[in-house]
């Protein structure tokens, strides 16, 4: 058995026909750091609570550390599941001090070995110094730290962190998703993190777990995930795609679109009538003779590369959207520039 398993979990809310979360299945193992990805409203924090035991799901179950915490007969209270929460506002005690608050999760340790766990915490995630100060003294990425020493500090079987990069700024967001990553890996702890920002899955995660509708459309690497959606929301919500309809070739390795023939990065099993396509923006690359060609219709800088949106000349839809085109910054190209590209097969992948 895995680590943690949930087994047709499902959870509906007094009153809703629809359910928050349908039949979710998911297994993960000792050390894993997993993210649950998905838009506002998918069944995500409902999840996560359900883990933990703030919420009680209609069916299904649960286990952790092979141990079963949830059945529709009996639920183990969250005390008693070997949980660590973080919260997304890091719900740090005000009036102790960071000290305090980290040897509060400790119960019933002595306090000899309250104090000695608390200061081995603080020193795995970088803040002995701070052990006498009070929450309103610290940064919101130390509070955050805090707050995960805190959850780690009864040694929990596996740590659960609502939105934990929601309340900070781009640059110490990058930093903090570094930091939390590697504390986790050096406490060698299961995690399970609720984000709707794919950079923060990408960032932080072994497997992410994208949901929509209370339903998991897809358990994958972040690199399979973006090179190989399984299907078109999952295409558009992890990065930017282009989405194309396409008829496949006898060979099962072209696909006759409305831009031109597109090739697939290897031959595909079956021979399917019509098929979509995802096409990543970086997998056309400009080059002179390319084989597509066609007119920049709108220029978004974004910094690292510019974002080209291209009306191609054989097109014959004016309905269908332009191709986007990630095209390197010293490259000149203005909005009527005609330009010419390639497609790399492995950015080009078969959705549903
Ligand atoms: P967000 O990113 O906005 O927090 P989420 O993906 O975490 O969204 P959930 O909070 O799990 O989504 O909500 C899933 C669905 O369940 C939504 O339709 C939501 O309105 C509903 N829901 C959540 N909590 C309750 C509740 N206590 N009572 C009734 N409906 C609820």
């Amino acid at each position: 058995m895995s680590f943690i398993q949930l087994e047709n979990l499902t959870k509906y809310f007094n009153g809703s026909a629809d359910p928050a979360v349908a039949s979710l299945n998911l297994t993960i193992q000792k050390g894993e750091i997993i993210t649950l990805l998905g838009p506002s409203g998918c069944g995500k924090t409902t999840t996560l609570r359900m883990i933990a035991g703030f919420e009680h799901p209609n069916k299904g179950t649960i286990h952790i550390d092979g141990k079963e915490v949830y059945n529709e007969a009996q639920s183990l209270p969250p005390e008693k599941r070997g949980i660590g929460m973080v919260f997304q506002d890091y719900a740090l005690f005000p009036h102790m001090t960071i000290m305090k608050n980290v040897m509060f999760g400790l119960g019933k340790w002595s306090a000899r070995d309250k104090k000695q766990r608390a200061k081995e915490v603080l020193e795995l995630v970088g803040l002995e110094g701070y052990a006498n100060r009070y929450p309103t003294q610290l940064s919101g990425g130390q509070q955050q730290r805090v707050a995960l020493a805190r959850a780690l500090a009864p040694k929990p079987h596996v740590v659960l962190m609502d939105e934990p990069f929601s309340n900070l700024d781009a640059g110490l967001r990058e930093k903090m998703r570094f930091d939390v990553t590697n504390i986790l890996r050096k406490a060698n702890t299961t995690a399970i993190i609720v984000t709707h920002d794919q950079k923060d899955a990408f960032a932080v995660s072994d497997r992410v777990v994208v949901m929509k509708d209370g339903i998991i459309q897809q358990i994958a690497s972040p690199r399979e995930m973006y090179r190989c959606p399984k299907n078109c929301f999952v295409a558009q919500f992890v990065g930017k795609t282009n989405l194309l309809t396409g008829i496949m070739d006898d060979d099962k390795m072209n696909i006759h679109t409305h831009i031109g023939k597109v090739t697939l990065p290897e031959q595909w099993k079956e021979r399917l009538e019509t098929v979509k396509l995802s096409i990543r923006p970086e997998g056309c690359h400009l080059t002179e003779k390319g084989a597509y060609c066609g007119v920049v219709e709108r220029v978004t800088y974004g910094g690292e590369y510019q974002e080209l949106y291209v009306r191609l000349h054989n097109e014959p839809h004016l309905s269908k959207e332009p191709m986007l085109i990630y095209a390197p910054i010293e490259q000149d190209v203005e909005v009527g520039t005609i330009v010419s590209f390639n497609i790399k097969p492995e950015l080009v992948a078969l959705v549903e």
